[in-house]
């Protein structure tokens, strides 16, 4: 029959945690933001949240870590919520096969970011957050703990500060969106806001609550409303699947089946759907800079637990 078999997720979750943490730990932790350098790269967590609310955790899932770009679908999650579907005039829907910080392909493309996971994207649902807001970095925060229904959500000043010491790159990929006229604002307005949401800190916990809106469809807020309608969901969860993990995107579907989207911190969030939502946390990267471990237990959980959304 087509009758679905119990999982035990618990189990499965602890006993690929132990084989994975006693294999070799490759890659290397990003050190182009100085901050995120002091990061301890023993780090390895998981935390795994049911729409049933089962909660199971592993490791240092409690600690908290910059979570970086995963802060991009937020903030397009915030803002489709907010603007609707006006907000794909000024930003495509493809995956884009890049860096996540590229440059090249704006220029053929008059300045329409790919997609709203690459910082370019990102940049641009930012400048429309800063238009929307009053307080823009204050008010984005409330939105993000009415998510999870707790206040201990904070930015890292460290972590955005130094960001900002470096990032020419992203500052040039600003200006040249602006150079389109597809930046509202001032670009410095702009970038201090997007390196705060990359500066966002949270555990594998919170993040795994955080990100329910997009597995559970009769999730509501701290203030009781609904986040995305059931086609909104559907589409942020495809662009998840498509472009949540820079030029590796591809590679992450083929691996694990799952939407999600990944940080430099080294941290991975996956959705299932209408069952579970489940973040990994452990800080070396790959060379496409995705977290090494946090790949590989996402592969193997999806893969033992016999479960695809294909
Ligand atoms: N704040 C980082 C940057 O713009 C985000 C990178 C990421 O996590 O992909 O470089």
């Amino acid at each position: 029959s087509l009758e679905e078999k119990t999982i035990d997720y618990k189990q499965v979750l602890e006993n690929l945690y132990i084989t994975i943490a006693s294999e070799e730990n490759k890659g290397a932790i990003a050190t182009y933001i100085p901050e995120l350098a002091k990061v301890d790269a023993k780090n390895f967590g998981v935390c795994f949240l049911s729409t049933k609310n089962e909660e199971y955790g592993v490791g240092n899932w409690q600690t908290k870590f910059s979570i970086q770009s995963i802060s991009k679908v937020l903030s397009l999650s915030i803002a489709y919520q907010i603007f609707g579907d006006k907000i794909w005039d000024r930003v495509d829907v493809e995956p884009s096969g890049t860096p996540f910080n590229s440059l090249v392909q704006l220029e053929s493309d008059a300045g329409i970011p790919r997609n709203p996971f690459m910082n370019s994207g990102a940049m641009v649902i930012c400048d429309m957050l800063v238009s929307y807001y009053e307080n823009p970095k204050e008010d984005f925060l409330v939105a993000v703990r009415e998510l999870c229904s707790s206040s201990e959500i904070r930015y890292s000043e460290a972590v955005a500060k130094s960001e900002a010491s470096v990032g020419y790159r992203n500052k040039a990929l600003c200006n040249f969106i602006k150079s389109f006229g597809n930046i509202e604002n001032e670009p410095e307005e702009v970038l201090d806001f997007y390196f705060h949401i990359c500066a966002i800190e949270m555990s594998c916990q919170e993040l795994s609550k955080v990100f329910m809106f997009l597995a559970n469809p009769n999730f509501t807020t701290s203030k009781g409303s609904k986040v995305l309608s059931l086609s909104k969901t559907k589409r942020v969860n495809a662009i998840m699947q498509t472009c949540g993990f820079y030029d590796e995107s591809g590679e992450f579907s083929f691996r694990v089946g799952l939407p999600g989207k990944s940080g430099v911190g080294g941290g991975i969030v996956a959705i299932y759907p209408d069952k579970y939502c489940i973040t990994v946390w452990s800080p070396k990267l790959n060379e496409k800079g995705n977290s090494y471990r946090g790949m590989k237990f996402l592969e193997a959980f999806t893969t033992e637990t016999e479960q695809s959304i294909f």
